[in-house]
This record gives C-alpha cells, structure tokens and sequence, in this order.
C-alpha cells in the first residue's frame, strides 16, 4: 500500500518539467509534406503508402488507421491490407513481395508486432530496401549504423526531431535508452552516438537499471511497462521521453504508483480507458527538466516521419526514374 503522505502529493503532484508536446511540431513537419506531396502529384501519380496489418490486435489497428487517415490528409494515397492472424509466412511474403515490383507504391510499412520475431526478420528482409519507409531493411539498418541512413526510422527521427526543436543539447550528454528493439531502442542509440551522446543501451537484463538512469542527463523509455520509470531513478533535470503505450480500461489493472492519480482516475472515469507510458508521469515531471507526454509526446511524431519517409522515398524513386 502507498503511505499516505506520498499519496497526498501523488494527488496533487507539482509539475516542474517542461512538457515535450509533440502535436504542435508534428502539424508543422506536416504541413511541410503536405507540400511536397502537392509537388510530387502536380507533376506525377501521388506518393503511396501501403501498410500492412496482420492480425487483430485492437492497438495495432488504432495505429494503422490513424497513420491511413494522416496520409490521406496529407495528399498521400494510402492502403492498407489487412491479413488475418493465420496468414501463412509464404502468403505474408509474396504480398509484400507484390508491393515492392508495384511501381505505383513509394513506402511500406508493415505494422509490428508480428506473431514470431523469426517472421519479423523475415519480413525485414523481403522489404524493398527503397520502399522500407521505417528503415528496417538490413541494408537500411548497416547505413543507418555508418552515420548516412537512407531512411530514418519513424520513432527515433521523432525522438530526435522533438529535442532538437526543444534545443536540448546532445553532444557530450550521457542518455541512457532502455529498450533495444529494431525499431526503436537500436536505431536510436546509434542516432544518438551519431550526435555525439554517450549512450548506454538498456535492456531486461540490465543489472540496477535505476542506477544507470541516474547517471543519465536524457532517459528514454520504451519497454511496454506501465509507469516503471520513476522520479528515484531520474536525476533532477534530466530529459526524459517516453515512448511507451500502454491502455488501460480498470484502474485495478493499473500498477499501484498509477493508480493513486488524480489525473489518471479523471480520465479513466471520463473515457472509460487510459493510455500511459513507461514513465510516471506527475513522479517524474518533479525532478525531471523536460518530460514528453504520453498521449501527445512522441506519438504523433512518429506519424509525421513516416509521413516525410514516403514523401522521401517518392522523390528518390521518382529521381531515380
Ligand atoms: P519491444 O516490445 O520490442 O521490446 C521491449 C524492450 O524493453 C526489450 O528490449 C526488453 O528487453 C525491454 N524491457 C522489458 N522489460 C524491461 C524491464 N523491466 N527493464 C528493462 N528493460 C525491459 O519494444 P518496442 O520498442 O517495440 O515497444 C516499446 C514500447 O513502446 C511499447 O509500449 C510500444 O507500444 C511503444 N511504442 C510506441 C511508439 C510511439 O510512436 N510512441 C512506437 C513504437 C513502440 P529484452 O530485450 O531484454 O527483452
């Protein structure tokens, strides 16, 4: 049980950080696009976007169709196949196989996760390296690695894109990144050593994880575990940014540290579902410098590089004739 006291401050908890929104910068990238799409179809087809869904992961499908619908918005056709859960390896090949030899289609994504990481590679590799609007192709990835990507993958170029507009220095900073997956963790701690950061790159099996985000002058969070970040392994006025996202529909599933806001109940109660990062919110933005929100940090600029990724690679394709 909490005590008390630190219930009542959880109640009404002081916000000291910065905010890190990401819709403001994420409509400005768009807007960008929005212009660049328009050029590219005043004298060809539009840029298409074709993803791919498998499965019925209700999270998933929130995803693709809020990154269909952005698209769309901004003068880039978009399509999205859906394949059931069961749909054989071959099947899965073959269909992203037909979206590479379509000269019509400029991007693809095909939306993580899929059942088996053995697929997942797989799929990487099938990729056309020139549509692979997320960067995940091995050839994308090893230029990614020697410090001239072809594409930057969605989230760390959001990541990226959200410290640099808030002037958050990197050359010479330590940040510690928890999380190594392909598209999120990895590409990103290479970025960041890229821009000069010193960077420990954390993972389950990290011994004192907590230890390690104290050194730390920039966090990021992208695990999948609700409110695991704390304002006890932040130092003060540290970046933090949290990747995670993580619903919740009753409280009694929340972790314990969340379940006692104020502000979490407020929205539970009002919408009947949560979202919430890996971070804690009202601890962390105690001690924290910057702190980016979950919803409306990173998220929606994620959409925004996908966004300028296919406008990318239309151009290069088209370039390239
Ligand atoms: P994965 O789910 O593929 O992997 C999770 C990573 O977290 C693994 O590296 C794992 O370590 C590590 N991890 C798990 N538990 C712990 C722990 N207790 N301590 C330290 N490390 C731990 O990562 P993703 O990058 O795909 O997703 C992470 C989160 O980010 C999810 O909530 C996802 O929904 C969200 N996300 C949000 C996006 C956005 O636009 N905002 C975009 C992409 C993802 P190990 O490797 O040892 O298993």
């Amino acid at each position: 049980m909490y005590p008390w006291a630190m219930l009542e401050t959880r109640l009404e908890p002081e916000i000291r950080a910065v905010r890190l929104e990401g819709a403001a910068l994420a409509e400005t990238l768009r807007e960008g696009v929005r212009g660049a799409a328009a050029a590219i179809a005043a004298v060809d087809a539009p840029p298409r976007l074709r993803v791919f869904l498998v499965g019925e992961d209700p999270a998933s499908r929130a995803y693709v169709a809020s990154k269909a619908r952005a698209a769309k918005e901004c003068g880039i056709a978009a399509e999205t196949v859906e394949l059931p859960s069961g749909t054989p390896r071959e099947a899965l090949l073959a269909a992203v196989g037909e979206a590479n030899r379509d000269a019509r289609v400029d991007g693809i994504l095909v939306q993580l996760p899929l059942p088996t990481p053995e697929l997942t590679r797989r799929i990487f590799e099938a990729l056309d390296p020139a549509k692979d609007v997320d960067g995940l192709h091995p050839e994308n990835v090893g230029l990614l690695h020697q410090g001239r990507p072809r594409f930057v993958p969605c989230t760390p170029a959001g990541i990226l894109a959200l410290l640099d507009h808030h002037g958050i220095a990197l050359a010479g900073r330590r940040a510690a990144v928890i999380g190594r997956s392909e598209i999120v963790g990895k590409p990103l701690a290479a970025l960041l050593t890229a821009r000069d950061a010193t960077v420990t790159l954390c993972h389950s099996k990290t011994r004192d994880l907590p230890a390690v985000c104290r050194e730390a002058d920039l966090v990021v969070a992208a695990i999948g575990k609700a409110g695991l970040i704390t304002a006890e392994w932040v130092r003060e006025g540290a970046a933090v940014v949290d990747v995670g996202i993580n619903r919740f529909e009753r409280l009694e599933d929340m972790p314990e540290n969340l379940r006692v806001s104020a502000r979490l109940r407020r929205a539970l109660q009002e919408k009947g579902r949560v979202f919430v990062g890996d971070v804690d919110f009202d601890d962390v933005a105690r001690v924290a410098g910057w702190i980016t929100p979950v919803p409306g940090g990173v998220g929606p600029l994620t959409v925004a590089m996908l966004l300028q990724n296919t406008v990318q690679a239309a151009r290069s394709r088209r370039e390239a004739g």
